[in-house]
C-alpha cells in the first residue's frame, strides 16, 4: 500500500469511531429475541420480586446463575432494604342512608401502616392536592383522606405520582386516620395499582391504600350526595426488623484499552408483588442481560468496561441505588456514562441524553445505525431512579425512549404479567439499548459531563 493510500485508509478509520458492522451484528443478534426468553424465565420461574421477600432472594440467585452460565464475571454487593410485607386488605363503602354496602377494590401502598385488627371505619374527605389537605387542617382529623386526580395518559403520571408518594404523609400530618389514593392508571378493570409512599423519618405512618379508578369515582359520586363512610382493613406493615439483607447484582465485561472507564447499564431486579413484574422491570432486566450476552459474544471486548447492575428495591426505598453509588465512591470508580432501562417493553422511539455541551450531537452520530428501527432521533432527557445519584458526579445519562401508551394500564398492578409483552417490540428496544451501550463503551471519545443537578440529593445518607 502506498503511503497516501495508507493515510487515506487511516482517515477512513478515524472518521468511524465504531465500525458499522458492529452495529449490524449487535442489533441483528438482539432481534433474534433472546430477551423475550430471558423475561419468560424470570417471570415464570421466579415470579414476583418484592424487596425483602423470598422472590427477591430467588431473583438474585437467578441473575447470578444466568451470568455464570454466560461465562460473564458476576458478584453481589450487599444492600439492606425495607422489608415491608403485604397482609390482608379489603374495604367497603358502609351503607349510606337508604343504600347498600359496596365492596371497594383496594391494595396497600408500600410502607403503609396496618389498620387496627378488625380495621377502621371513618368518614371520607376528598382532595385533589397536597395543598388542599394542608388547608383543610383539623377537618381531616380522624378521617380517611381520598386523593383524586385526573391522570388520563402516560404523560400524566409524573404530575399525579406526587399524590401517592407524599399524600398519605400530608394526611397524617393533619391527623387523618388513613389515606386512599386513586390508582395511577390509564385503563382499569377495577384493579388497584400499588406503589410506594413516603413517610419522612419521625413522622407517623398511617394506613394507605390505592383504590381502583372505578371505586374512586363511586366515592366521588356518593360524596356529592352526602357524607360517606368507608371501612378499611389493611394488614401491610414493616417487618420486625424493618430492614432485610439483600443485594445488587453486578457483572462486567472488562474493557480492552481503558478498563478503568466504566459504562454502567442498569435495571431493577425487584418488582411489586401483585403481578410478576414483567414490564416493571423484568423487561429492563432482560434488555440489560441480553446486552451483556451480545457484548460478550463479540469477537473482541469493547475499549472500556461495560458493567451491568441489577439494582435492588427501586420500588420501595431505592436502597440499591444508594448502595451502588456509595460503593462506587469508595472504589473511586470512573463512570463515563450510565444507562437505565425502566420504561417497560414497548418498541424504541429514539434516544434521550443528558450530557454537557456537544453531547446530543455525539449521541446522534452513535445512534445513526438505529434509523431502521425508528430509534435514531436524539433528544435531551433520560435517566432513572437507580442511576440518578451519579448525576452529582456529572456522569452523562442515556436512555432508550420507548412506546409507553399502554404501560400504565398494567404498571404496579396484578396485570403486570409476561403475556403483555410483545416479543418484537422488546427485541427492538433491546437492539437499540445494546447498540448504544456498545457504542458508548467502544467509541474513541467519552461524552461531556452533565451539569450538576440543581435540586439537592434525594437520599439521606451520602453526599456526593
Ligand atoms: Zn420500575
Amino acid at each position: 500500500m502506498s503511503p497516501a493510500a495508507a493515510i487515506a485508509a487511516l482517515c477512513v478509520l478515524a472518521a468511524q469511531p465504531v465500525a458499522p458492522s458492529d452495529a449490524a451484528r449487535i442489533t441483528g443478534e438482539a432481534l433474534r429475541g433472546e430477551s423475550h426468553r430471558i423475561l419468560s424465565d424470570l417471570t415464570d420461574r421466579v415470579g414476583a420480586r418484592l424487596a425483602g421477600s423470598p422472590g427477591a432472594d430467588a431473583a438474585v440467585l437467578w441473575a447470578v446463575e444466568w451470568f455464570r452460565t454466560q461465562g460473564i464475571p458476576v458478584r453481589v454487593e450487599p444492600v439492606l432494604v425495607n422489608h415491608w410485607v403485604r397482609g390482608e386488605e379489603r374495604a367497603e363503602l358502609i351503607a349510606p342512608k337508604g343504600g347498600r354496602p359496596q365492596p371497594l377494590a383496594v391494595t396497600a401502598l408500600g410502607m403503609s401502616a396496618p389498620t387496627p385488627p378488625g380495621g377502621l371505619a371513618a368518614e371520607v374527605v376528598e382532595v385533589r392536592s397536597l395543598e388542599e389537605v394542608a388547608a383543610l387542617g383539623v377537618k381531616v382529623k380522624g378521617r380517611i383522606v381520598l386523593f383524586q386526580h385526573d391522570m388520563k395518559d402516560a404523560s400524566g403520571y409524573g404530575k399525579s405520582a406526587g399524590l401517592r408518594m407524599r399524600g398519605p404523609a400530608a394526611a397524617s400530618r393533619q391527623g387523618a386516620a388513613a389515606a386512599l389514593v386513586r390508582s395511577l392508571s390509564t385503563a382499569s378493570f377495577r384493579l388497584p395499582h400499588t406503589g410506594t409512599t413516603f413517610f419522612p423519618p419521625g413522622e407517623r405512618a398511617i394506613p394507605a391504600a390505592a383504590l381502583a379508578v372505578e371505586d374512586a369515582e363511586l366515592l366521588h359520586r356518593m360524596l356529592a350526595r352526602g357524607p360517606v363512610t368507608v371501612r378499611l382493613v389493611l394488614g401491610g406493615r414493616l417487618a420486625d426488623p424493618p430492614l432485610a439483607p439483600s443485594a445488587n447484582v453486578v457483572a462486567e465485561i472488562r474493557g480492552a484499552e481503558k478498563p478503568d472507564e466504566v459504562v454502567v447499564i442498569g435495571a431493577h431486579l425487584d418488582s411489586w408483588d401483585l403481578g410478576t413484574g414483567a414490564i416493571d422491570d423484568g423487561a429492563g432486566v432482560a434488555m440489560v442481560l441480553d446486552t451483556m450476552r451480545i457484548a460478550a459474544s463479540m469477537p473482541r471486548p469493547p475499549r472500556r468496561t461495560l458493567r451491568a447492575v441489577l439494582f435492588m428495591n427501586e420500588e420501595n426505598g431505592a436502597e440499591g441505588a444508594v448502595a451502588y453509588h456509595e460503593a462506587s465512591l469508595a472504589a473511586g470508580t470512573r463512570h463515563v456514562a450510565a444507562m437505565e432501562a425502566d420504561s417497560g417493553a414497548g418498541r424504541p422511539t429514539g434516544i434521550e441524553v443528558t450530557a454537557g455541551q456537544g453531547g446530543v450531537a455525539a449521541v446522534r452520530a452513535m445512534a445513526a445505525p438505529l434509523a431502521a428501527l425508528g430509534a435514531s432521533e436524539v433528544v435531551v432527557g433520560g435517566g432513572g431512579v437507580d442511576i440518578s445519584p451519579l448525576a452529582y458526579a456529572g456522569v452523562p445519562f442515556l436512555s432508550v425512549a420507548q412506546e409507553t401508551s399502554r404501560y400504565f394500564d398494567w404498571h404496579h398492578s396484578a396485570a403486570d404479567t409476561f403475556d403483555k409483552v410483545d416479543p418484537r417490540a422488546l427485541a427492538e428496544a433491546t437492539a437499540a439499548f445494546a447498540w448504544m451501550a456498545w457504542a458508548l463503551a467502544d467509541s474513541q471519545a467519552v461524552l461531556p459531563s452533565q451539569p450538576a443537578p440543581k435540586q439537592p440529593p434525594w437520599w439521606n445518607r451520602a453526599s456526593p
